[in-house]
């Protein structure tokens, strides 16, 4: 499903189609047309298990078409847009993690907003989660810039990295179980090249506390820790999970999750990573 349409993105003015083809100059893009495109959960398997780079592990996720529902979802709403975005074009593909390729600081969030990564390409980028997560990372000394607009905006990430157990926007922002467990071989192979760099997970809800769990605790640990906001747990020697509430437009305008708050998860986060005093 592709749009005949070209927009202008509205950064560089370059013309593209929604969803964008791989390799065809959107900003970050990490694909090119020949990547390896996996069409079932088997091929997600074998393509995850042998990259060897975060690189080449971005450019498979961002062409991946294992999950029908989805990418029909993705690709539906890159074509209908919402009415504020009609005049641009979406990216309307998977989005992989986004960040340093040797993170001390990782942050897990959960699946890409529709109008939001969906359109932009890049994760939390151009939604209000986005800008208050990225607010508070500028302001914690954790990225160069207070806004992520676009991904030709200049944004760049000092020691952290941003993963999310499923890459494509799903409908009504729910995955299904077996969507989840499709897309795990991702951010399997994706924690298994970054680890050894990672000091602190930084967990975006209860749901992506329980994913970092899975992805870097011991399975024998009893008992789990809880999630609460603000909590630390040790997962081992080097290694930390520190719960936050997810910025979500309702935690933020319920008050449940201020500015202040995340403020001080991330300056924590940072001083326990050793970027910062
Ligand atoms: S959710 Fe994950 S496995 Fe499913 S199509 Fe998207 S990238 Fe592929």
């Amino acid at each position: 499903m592709q749009s005949e349409t070209m927009l202008n993105h509205p950064r560089t003015g370059q013309p593209f189609a929604s969803p964008v083809p791989p390799g065809t100059g959107w900003p970050g893009d990490p694909a090119t047309p020949a990547t390896a495109r996996a069409a079932d959960a088997a091929e997600v398997r074998r393509l995850a298990g042998t990259a060897q780079s975060i690189d080449e592990l971005d450019a498979r996720i961002s062409v991946c078409r294992a999950c029908p529902r989805l990418v029909t979802w993705r690709e539906q709403v890159a074509l209908v847009k919402r009415k504020s975005f009609a005049d641009q074009p979406y990216w309307g593909r998977p989005v992989p993690g986004w960040g340093s390729t040797e993170p001390k600081i990782v942050i897990v969030g959960l699946a890409p907003a529709a109008n939001g990564a969906n359109r932009t390409g890049r994760t939390f980028t151009g939604d209000r989660s986005g800008d208050q997560l990225y607010a508070a990372l500028h302001r914690a000394g954790l990225v160069n810039q207070p806004t992520s607009v676009d991904a030709a905006d200049g944004l760049r990430a000092n020691g952290i990295r941003i993963i999310a157990p499923v890459r494509c926007a799903p409908p009504d922002n729910a995955p299904t179980t077996a969507e989840r467990n499709t897309c795990a071989p991702w951010l399997d192979t994706e924690w298994r090249l970054i680890a050894p760099h990672v000091r602190v997970m930084v967990a975006l809800g209860g749901f992506a506390w329980q994913i970092a769990l899975r992805i870097a605790a011991d399975p024998m640990l009893k008992p789990k820790p809880k999630f609460s906001h603000g909590a630390v747990a040790d997962l081992g020697p080097t290694l930390r999970l520190v719960g936050c509430y997810h910025p979500s437009q309702q935690n933020m305008f319920t008050g449940r999750l201020t500015p202040a708050m995340l403020d001080d998860i991330f300056t924590n986060a940072a001083t326990l990573a050793g970027i910062r005093n």
